[in-house]
């Protein structure tokens, strides 16, 4: 019952605010990992970005205006993710806050010694636990420039992070998914790309990926759907771990 009700609200938000075609055409050409996607996960990806739309709050600030086709293009990257998972598992927040371009977060921390610093340097990409993601425009569009980049991915992959508690690179795995491998694939791949760029070796993936376990997470899902043969090629495991968590398959 819950089911039939659910599916007869999926249709009447489809119906009443569909993504018109040219738009979809537009979005698709310039988001790489849908483009790959067979046509029925196409329909699906398009269902799921109608739906984010109208359950998000898409919100320019600075002056930045954003038309229908940068939405449905900020909707089909945000939704690529959770495919297979279902738009639930970004439940708890409402807001998408876009920058026109990298911004300082207004944001104070506190040393050990008790003293508060404003932290200035420049994001293109926050995501709060509870509260709204925010993104820079450029680097949304600059995404598909940079291999392996997508700051709007790296943000989603913080969300679905944090829905068991702090960002640490571990999000609720399925049932069937081996909590301890994930950890041990992880934490080896880590260990081995630290150990490559203490000998000044070239990493097979953004350096930043190595601040910390939870910005691991987020940049291998970055290059997982946007330049998943060279994640495959250099840590198989944790492309193995990704293809399990997100149920997809991008080779
Ligand atoms: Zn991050």
């Amino acid at each position: 019952m819950f089911n039939r009700i659910r599916n007869w609200r999926v249709r009447r938000i489809v119906a009443a605010h569909p993504i018109a075609e040219p738009l979809w055409r537009d979005a698709l050409r310039r988001c790489a990992p849908a483009r790959r996607l067979g046509a029925s996960d196409q329909a699906t990806l398009r269902v799921l970005a109608t739906l984010f739309l109208d359950r998000k709050s898409l919100e320019p600030v600075k002056g930045l205006q954003l038309d229908d086709a940068d939405r449905v293009l900020l909707a089909i990257h945000a939704c690529m993710p959770i495919l297979k998972l279902g738009l639930d598992w970004y439940d708890g927040w409402h807001s998408v806050i876009v920058y026109p371009n990298a911004f300082i977060p207004r944001r104070q921390r506190m040393d050990a010694a008790g003293v508060v610093h404003q932290d200035d340097s420049m994001f293109a990409g926050e995501a709060w636990g509870r509260g709204p993601v925010i993104l820079s425009w450029a680097d949304v569009l600059d995404g598909g420039k940079r291999p392996g980049h997508n700051v709007v991915i790296h943000e989603m992959a913080h969300k679905l992070d944090m829905l068991n508690g702090d960002a640490n690179g571990f999000p609720p795995l399925h049932r069937r998914m081996d909590r301890r491998a994930w950890s041990k694939v992880f934490s080896d791949a880590w260990g081995r790309l630290r150990e490559e760029q203490r000998n000044g070796a070239d990493l097979p993936i953004d350096a930043y990926a190595l601040e910390n376990p939870a910005e691991f997470f987020a940049v291998a899902s970055e290059q997982f759907f946007e330049a998943p043969a060279g994640l495959r090629e250099h840590l198989p495991d944790v492309y193995r771990q990704l293809e399990q968590f997100y149920r997809q398959h991008p080779l």
